[in-house]
């Protein structure tokens, strides 16, 4: 009997995508099947180069095809090809993701974050962007040792400059010492727009958006006309007791674009001396804010002394010190933020998008543009809350026990969060998880979903 492809697809089948929790022949990343024999070459395509278990899959692809009867050898290549979350109309053509780097006040740091998150991608393997949006106080130029006036294409575009793998472009190019005022009031939001259509970015696995601190009109209008796929929120432990940041997330949520997670800037320490790790800037008995927002936290990034001198001599840390602490915290984070835009332009579209949601009847109901009426017993629902209050991250084991969930439990509201997941605030006022359309699709308790599944 000779080896089929379809028994090959059957086998990689069995291979679950850690972040997206399906099987990689579903999710489509299964690119090319070739048999010669008894060797089988295999192209897997993940959503993101810097895939940070891309290692484990290969390991678990070439193990379950070996294991079929016939197979002599396997050669399995993984590659990747970053997918593009616009749905709604092409604002940076040829960009696949904006990910906005947001604070909710100054002094964090959140300029140093963009930059080294950026140099960071680029060294995943992916094409890079940054833009500087913070008109009041520009100083990504400064930090990737930009200088000098922006180049104009024959076609009238800005062209972006170019330095250490990444293209940048600065607001603060439109600024001078003289004009700040213009940034005031409705005058800013027409010259964003014009400013963010107007500079040639080529084609951009992602473009990493500095947007000012705060959650003004100016940081709106960007986030919305930018069409920002995903957003980072960067605080310090010192903002432990303070709402500030809180409030990006209220912003980032009316604009319905998804908070991936949050970065502790400042986090520890790094004695120069002896290279130990103080956390000397936590508040005692202080805990990190993200925990009470149910959001992740995404990195933790340290203060190295040594290193204090580099942003201001024009070079991100990722590649003047690739080996220190701050640069591998860069990478990691890098690594966690791709993983997380993937997760997000991976979810919108798979399930299709809900028409009607009720929450008045005995269960949760949502009819989906397919035509699907999914069911949710409200308790249990409840207890299938993803936030890092009711799932511990690190082990992804649950939090809460189901039983000790209120048996009526309600939403007491359900707003959209994105294009992919509905926020729902309970009656116990637990109001930090996001439920994914596909996740709620997966939960789904009508009498069809049930049997199907009892089936499998
Ligand atoms: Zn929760
Ligand atoms: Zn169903």
């Amino acid at each position: 009997m000779s080896l089929k492809p379809a028994a090959v697809l059957d086998a990689l089948r069995a291979v679950i995508d850690p972040d997206l929790h399906r099987d990689i022949v579903s999710l489509g990343f299964v690119k090319d099947v070739a048999i010669d024999g008894g060797k089988v070459s295999v192209v897997v395509e993940l959503t993101t180069p810097a895939c940070p278990v891309k290692d484990r899959l290969k390991a678990e692809c070439e193990q379950r095809i070996r294991a079929l009867p016939g197979v002599t050898a396997v050669d399995v290549k993984m590659t990747a090809q970053v997918r593009s979350a616009a749905a709604s109309g092409p604002v940076l053509p040829g960009v696949r993701n904006v990910l906005a780097v947001a604070s909710g006040k100054g002094g964090v740091g959140k300029s140093t974050v963009a930059v080294n998150l950026a140099a960071a991608l680029v060294k995943t393997g992916a094409r890079v962007g940054l833009m500087d949006a913070d008109v009041y106080g520009p100083s990504v130029a400064r930090m990737v040792g930009g200088k000098g006036q922006a180049q104009a294409t024959p076609e009238g575009m800005l062209r972006p400059f170019e330095a250490h793998g990444l293209k940048f472009m600065s607001m603060g190019m439109l600024v001078n010492d003289q004009s700040p005022v213009v940034w005031r009031g409705p005058m800013a939001s027409g010259l964003i727009q014009q400013f963010l259509t107007k500079v040639d970015w080529g084609d951009l696995d992602y473009l990493v958006v500095d947007l000012p601190p705060g959650t003004g009109d100016v940081q709106i209008t960007l986030t919305q006309s930018a069409n920002i796929t995903g957003a980072v929120i960067v605080t310090t432990p010192q903002d432990v007791a303070s709402e500030v940041a809180s409030r990006g997330l209220k912003m980032f949520g009316a604009v319905k674009v998804p908070v991936l997670g949050v970065v502790e800037n400042m986090s520890y320490f790094v004695a120069p001396d002896t290279g130990r790790k103080y956390n000397i800037f936590r508040p005692e008995g202080g805990e990190a804010p993200y925990k009470r927002w149910g959001v992740p936290l995404l990195g933790e990034i340290p203060i190295e002394p040594k290193l204090a001198g580099l942003g201001d001599k024009g070079i991100p840390v990722v590649a003047a010190e690739p080996g220190s602490d701050t640069a591998r915290a860069f990478l990691e984070l890098a690594q966690r933020v791709a993983a997380a835009l993937s997760t997000v332009t991976m979810s919108q579209g798979a399930s299709g998008s809900p028409v009607n949601v009720d929450a008045d009847g005995p269960h949760l109901t949502i009819a989906w543009d397919d035509g699907h009426v999914s069911q949710h017993n409200f308790q249990r629902l409840r207890f299938q809350c993803a936030c890092a209050q009711c799932v511990d991250e690190r082990t992804g084991k649950k939090r809460i026990v189901l039983e000790f969930i209120d048996p009526n439990v309600r939403p007491k509201a359900i707003e959209q969060s994105g294009r992919y997941a509905l926020q729902i605030t309970w009656t116990d006022n637990h109001s930090t998880g996001l439920y994914t359309f596909d996740r709620l699709r997966q939960l789904c308790e009508c009498p069809d979903c049930v049997a199907t599944r009892a089936a499998r």
